[in-house]
């Protein structure tokens, strides 16, 4: 049998190898996300990976610190929502 070459790479945040699809480019991490990885994975940096399961653990927390920090306000979930909304409706109204 061919010796097959399973590509994978390395959380740099867990330090599990991980296959390719189930992590994500440090690029392709929202900032306000990163700023949260960063100050917990001191080696964590944009040429990193960073694996799905980390990446859900540290998005929670950042919405759960952003409802707190707005008590009283728009979660920054709504915000998002309200955002791809309007943007959707832009989309539709360059196709009309
Ligand atoms: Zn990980």
């Amino acid at each position: 049998m061919p010796r097959q070459k399973q590509q994978t790479v390395q959380c740099q945040c867990c330090r599990q190898e991980k296959r390719l699809s189930d992590v994500l480019p440090a690029e392709a991490v929202r900032e306000s996300i990163m700023e949260l990885i960063k100050h917990q994975c001191p080696d964590w940096s944009a040429g990193s990976f960073i694996c799905l399961a980390d990446l859900n653990r540290f998005r929670n927390q950042y919405v759960e610190q952003e409802v707190k920090a707005e008590k009283g306000e728009l979660s920054i979930l709504e915000v998002e929502v309200g955002q791809s909304i309007k943007e959707q409706e832009l989309l539709f109204r360059d196709i009309d």
